[in-house]
């Protein structure tokens, strides 16, 4: 009771800008030399042309929370114009809202104009029907551009030059208790952009933390709202939990919070199929280990991996009503895939891969001629060898498949010819066959 209380004073109090919290370095420790050199000589430029300029967001909030910020993030008080105008190679990009990218040497600085919310009738400001915000194109003072942030732990501002953080929302103790705090009223906020609620989780995951009550309780009855996102915003969010490096534990705690259905489009469907779950896990397992080891991760893999369950159940369906195994599998995958863009914009080039990977599967069946020297010259080889080595360990392919092939690509030329099966299509037919075609031999149920 008195934590509520003491919550709405505190939110009344900053909305009235009751001017923010500064915190010294004495007491926070995160020293100016944990900020790379580009985000620092960016904020010093524009300070020294009297611009107000500040790491903001996520790369305060995890070096505060121990964590390896992904980018520095830059707000400040100079238009897009004049950020131009202090930095000559610097570029404005973004139609929604227009942001500044400036380069030192490899590293590329994000620098945007504090934002403001728009309230009180501005027009730049639009909604659509349901409350969600569609255009947000307006300039703010630095506190307003706090306001307008998701949680209180990615709305501080930390200054190098003096090493103090800014901190309008109380940011700072819910970074240090790790709590994920929604700025103003919850059930607003979520109304004007919904993806707010999987950013919630996400934050939750990654700080190891936990949603405080008031802002995790309305999501489950929002969740809905998500469908009227764009797609491709929907992609674009989930693909940043999904390479987050916690995605397990992401969506580990959007189930024990009784959230998983209706805020992932494709997940729901994933762990409707019996095998969905276990290769989810274990895709997200993987995918975890390799972000945090700092390796690539292929968003075509990945999605690949998690939408196989349903495309094996699509394929195998249909060659068991009698269609023919290479025509069947591309009618899967098409129809998988189209399902899924309505939903989630998943771009051509991840697509493309997808099916690449999925066609490699049925090839990897043939064991006999030719056919398997040609698939190991294939150029996506490795990816598909690698997704058939997830599926042996998921249980789904055979473990034997799985390890003739890594026992092939590694012999002698001499053994990898005693290993090769007996070919028994029928001679006749194959040669009139273009290559690469059905064989008989082999229907989706031994993949
Ligand atoms: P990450 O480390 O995963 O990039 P991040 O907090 O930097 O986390 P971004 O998506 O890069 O996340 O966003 C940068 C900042 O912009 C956030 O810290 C937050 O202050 C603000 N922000 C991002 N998305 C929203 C949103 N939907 N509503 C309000 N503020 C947002
Ligand atoms: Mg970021």
């Amino acid at each position: 009771m008195l934590k509520k209380f003491l919550d709405r004073v505190r939110s009344i109090g900053s909305k009235r800008g009751h001017g923010p919290r500064t915190i010294e370095v004495s007491e926070h420790g995160l020293t100016r030399d944990r900020i790379s050199s580009g985000a620092r000589k960016t904020i010093l430029g524009l300070q020294e042309k009297g611009y107000k300029a500040y790491v903001v967001g996520g790369a305060v909030r995890d070096l505060l929370a121990s964590l390896v910020p992904k980018d520095f993030d830059i707000a400040t008080g100079a238009t897009p114009e004049q950020v131009k105008s202090v930095f000559r190679r610097a570029r404005i990009i973004g139609r929604r809202f227009r942001l500044v990218h400036v380069p030192f040497g490899d590293d590329i600085v994000e620098v945007s104009t504090f934002r403001g919310s728009g309230n009180g009738g501005d027009e730049s400001q639009v909604h659509d029907e349901h409350g969600r915000i569609v255009r947000d194109n307006v300039f703010g003072s630095q506190e307003e551009d706090s306001l307008r942030r998701d949680f209180t732990v990615n709305a501080l501002f930390y200054d190098p030059s003096t090493e103090q953080i800014i901190d309008y929302c109380n940011g700072y103790s819910d970074v240090k208790s790790r709590t994920i705090r929604m700025i103003g009223v919850p059930e607003e906020r979520y109304r004007e952009d919904p993806v707010r609620m999987l950013r919630a989780v996400r934050m939750a995951a990654k700080l190891d933390g936990n949603i405080e009550p008031g802002t995790k309780a309305p999501i489950r009855a929002m969740a809905g709202l998500m469908s009227h996102v764009p797609p491709s915003r929907v992609f674009e969010e989930m693909l940043k939990l999904l390479l987050s490096g916690h995605a397990k534990s992401s969506l580990e705690k959007l189930r024990a919070e009784g959230l998983l259905h209706g805020l992932l489009p494709m997940i729901d469907l994933i762990l409707a199929q019996p095998l969905g779950e276990r290769f989810l896990m274990l895709v997200l397992e993987k995918t975890d280990g390799r972000v945090l080891d700092d390796k690539s991760v292929s968003p075509g893999f990945l999605f690949a991996a998690l939408l196989w369950p349903e495309v094996l159940g699509a394929w195998r369906k249909d060659v068991a009503g009698g269609a023919r195994e290479i025509p069947a599998l591309h009618e899967a995958m098409d129809s998988i895939i189209h399902a899924q863009v309505e939903k989630l914009a998943i771009p051509r080039r991840f697509t493309t891969d997808m099916k690449d990977l999925w066609m490699l599967q049925a090839r990897f069946e043939h064991r006999a001629g030719r056919r398997p020297y040609r698939l190991l010259e294939h150029p996506r080889y490795r990816a598909g060898y690698d997704f058939l080595l997830l599926r042996c360990e998921a249980g789904e392919a055979n473990q034997e498949l799985g390890e003739w092939w890594t026992r092939f690509q590694d012999v002698s030329p001499e053994e990898r010819e005693g290993m090769l099966f007996m070919d028994h299509a029928p001679r006749k037919r194959r040669r009139r066959r273009p290559a690469g075609e059905k064989s008989p031999a082999v229907t989706p149920s031994t993949v």
